[in-house]
């Protein structure tokens, strides 16, 4: 273990509820989603924001958040739309420490829900939310 929760998982040395991967980038699923579907795309080498980002690292990250969000819409999660959130430095609510990308599915009308889920935060069954999103992934680009 290190004392990066993300470099853990990117490390298999800690659990996460997989979607994608490459050679740059892990996303797995939030664990206090905001949203069913709520995927974060991690970058493999550490940085703990933009400042210290390397461009590969940048471009592989959009580039997996943007197939993530067409796996989103495509899915059974039926996303009308998708927010693509980086969090950066303390001051932007960031809490880890690890550059992420968040990739939040939205629905029509949403407004109401999302808010209340902003103060839940609970898991929706994780894994098999992770099985959907993968298998849209094996069927678009
Ligand atoms: P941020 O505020 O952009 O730094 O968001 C960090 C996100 O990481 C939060 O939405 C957390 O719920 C999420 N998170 C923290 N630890 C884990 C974990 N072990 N597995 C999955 N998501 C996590
Ligand atoms: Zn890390």
């Amino acid at each position: 273990m290190t004392d990066c929760v993300f470099c853990d998982i990117v490390a298999g040395l800690s659990p996460a509820a997989r979607v994608y991967e490459d050679d740059a980038v892990v996303a797995f699923l939030d664990i206090r989603p905001l949203a069913r579907g709520h995927t974060l795309v991690v970058p493999r080498i550490h940085s703990s924001g933009l400042a210290d980002l390397d461009a590969p690292s940048a471009d592989a990250v959009f580039s997996a958040g943007r197939r993530i969000a067409g796996a989103l819409r495509r899915s059974s999660i039926g996303a009308d739309g998708v927010n693509l959130l980086v969090n950066d430095g303390r001051a932007a609510m960031q809490t880890v420490f690890h550059h992420h990308m968040h990739v939040v599915p939205r629905w029509n009308g949403d407004k109401l829900r999302f808010a209340a889920q902003l103060l839940t935060r609970r898991p929706h069954e994780l894994d098999e939310v992770a099985r959907v999103v993968r298998e849209a992934l094996a069927h678009g680009n």
